[in-house]
C-alpha cells in the first residue's frame, strides 16, 4: 500500500501515467479478489466498506427488480439488518428467518417463508458474535427451488478469514467482504455480483466501479484489500489449526476458573476465533471495564457507535435468557493471538468475575 499512501496520487480514471499505473493495480487487485472468491474480475465491485456494499446490494438490487419480500437470518449485522428495514418504507416487506440456541438458521422455518414474493435472501457466512456458521450452500438450494429467482446475499465479512469463501458461499448472487476483517486497512470493501443480477447505483458521480460505484478509487485500499485477501487464503489453514486449541484453552479455563459461566453455544458450531461465554451475576459492561485495566480487549454482546452496549438481538434470537445474556463475554482470537495472551486472559478474567461478584459496581 505504502507507494500509493506516499506520493503515487493518480486518480485512476485519468489518463497520464500516474493515472495509468493506479488503474493497473486496481485492476490487479481485482483479478485477484476476483479469483480468491470465485467469481470473474467484472462482477467485482469496490467499495468503502462492508456496510456500503450490502447497502447497495440490498438498495441496488431494489432499484433494478419489483419491489418484494427481503428475508434476513435474526443473527444478522445492524447494516444487513437496517438496510432491510429501510426498505419497508419504499413498499418492501421484511421477513426474518429464526436460528437455533447454536445461532445457525433454522431450515424447514427459512422454507415457510420462502415464496414467489421473496425477492433477496440475506444470510451472513458467520456470525460476528458467537462465530455461527451459517450453511450457504443450503439456503441457496432452496432459495432457487422455493422462490420465483430470489437473489441470495451472502454477508461474508467475518467469514473471509476462517472458511473458503468461494466454497463455501459459491453460486451466491451477492457476496460482500470487508477489508479490515482479514487483515486489510478499514473502510474498504468488495461486492461480488453475481453476472446477470440486476442493480442500479446507490451512489450517484462518475460512474466508476462500471457504473456501480460512483467516486474515486481508495487505491491504496483496493491495494491492501487485495493483498490481505491473498494472505488471509494462504495462510487459512495454519491459523485455524493454531487458533483452535488456543481457542479451546481459554473457553476450557474460563469454564473452569468461574463458576456458574457457561458456553454460549456448541463449538462445532463455531469459527475456531471466537470464544464466547456467559457469566452469571456480572453486568458485560462493568466486566469489560474492569478487563480494560487489566490489558484485555474483550467485547460484550455488540456494541453501536457510541459504545454503548444493548442487549444482543442475537443471543435473543438464539433463546438465551436475559440474566445470561447480561454477562455475556466475547474474547476473539486471530493471526496475532499468542499462546501469552491466553494465559494472561485467564488470570485476569476470574479475578475481574470474582470482584465484581464481591462488590457490584
Ligand atoms: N457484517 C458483519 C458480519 C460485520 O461483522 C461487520 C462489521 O463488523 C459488517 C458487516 C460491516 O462492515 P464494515 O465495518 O466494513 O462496514
Amino acid at each position: 500500500m505504502m507507494p500509493w499512501l506516499t506520493g503515487r496520487f493518480g486518480n485512476p480514471s485519468g489518463s497520464h501515467a500516474v493515472a495509468r499505473a493506479a488503474r493497473t493495480v486496481i485492476e490487479d487487485a481485482r483479478d485477484q479478489v476476483a479469483g480468491l472468491l470465485g467469481g470473474q474480475p467484472r462482477e467485482i465491485v469496490f467499495t468503502g466498506g462492508g456496510t456500503e456494499a450490502i447497502n447497495l446490494a440490498i438498495g441496488g438490487t431494489a432499484l433494478a427488480n419489483q419491489p418484494g419480500t427481503i428475508i434476513t437470518s435474526a443473527v444478522e449485522h445492524d447494516a444487513v439488518r437496517e438496510a432491510a428495514a429501510a426498505r419497508v418504507a419504499f413498499g418492501e416487506v421484511h421477513a426474518v428467518a429464526s436460528v437455533d440456541h447454536n445461532g445457525v438458521l433454522d431450515l424447514p422455518q427459512l422454507t415457510e417463508l420462502l415464496n414467489k414474493h421473496v425477492r433477496i435472501v440475506a444470510v451472513m457466512a458467520v456470525n460476528n458474535e458467537v462465530g455461527s456458521i451459517q450453511p450457504i450452500a443450503e439456503v441457496i438450494a432452496l432459495a432457487r427451488t422455493h422462490t420465483n429467482g430470489a437473489l441470495v446475499l451472502v454477508d461474508a465479512v467475518q467469514g473471509a478469514v476462517w472458511l473458503d469463501v468461494a466454497t463455501h458461499c459459491a453460486s451466491a448472487d451477492l457476496l460482500v467482504i470487508s477489508g479490515h476483517k482479514f487483515g486489510g486497512p478499514q473502510g474498504v470493501g468488495a461486492l461480488l455480483v453475481k453476472e446477470g443480477t440486476r442493480i442500479g447505483p446507490i451512489l450517484h458521480g462518475g460512474g466508476q466501479e462500471r457504473e456501480r460505484r460512483s467516486g474515486t478509487q481508495n487505491v491504496a485500499g483496493i491495494v491492501g484489500l487485495a493483498a490481505a485477501l491473498q494472505a488471509a487464503h494462504d495462510d487459512r489453514a495454519a491459523l485455524v489449526s493454531r487458533v483452535t486449541p488456543l481457542r479451546d484453552r481459554l473457553v476450557d479455563g474460563l469454564l473452569n476458573a468461574i463458576p456458574e459461566a457457561s458456553e454460549t453455544s456448541e463449538r462445532h458450531t463455531k469459527v475456531a476465533g471466537n470464544a464466547h461465554i456467559c457469566v452469571a451475576g456480572v453486568e458485560s459492561e462493568s466486566l469489560l471495564v474492569l478487563l480494560d485495566d487489566g490489558g484485555i480487549c474483550a467485547s460484550a454482546g455488540s456494541a453501536c457507535a457510541s459504545g454503548a452496549i444493548h442487549t444482543s438481538p442475537v443471543l435473543q434470537a438464539m433463546g438465551v435468557g436475559a440474566d445470561r445474556a447480561e454477562g455475556a463475554l466475547r474474547m476473539t482470537l486471530g493471526a496475532t493471538t499468542t499462546s501469552d495472551d491466553v494465559d494472561r486472559a485467564l488470570s485476569v478474567v476470574p479475578v475481574a468475575v470474582d470482584r465484581l461478584r464481591r462488590s457490584p459496581v
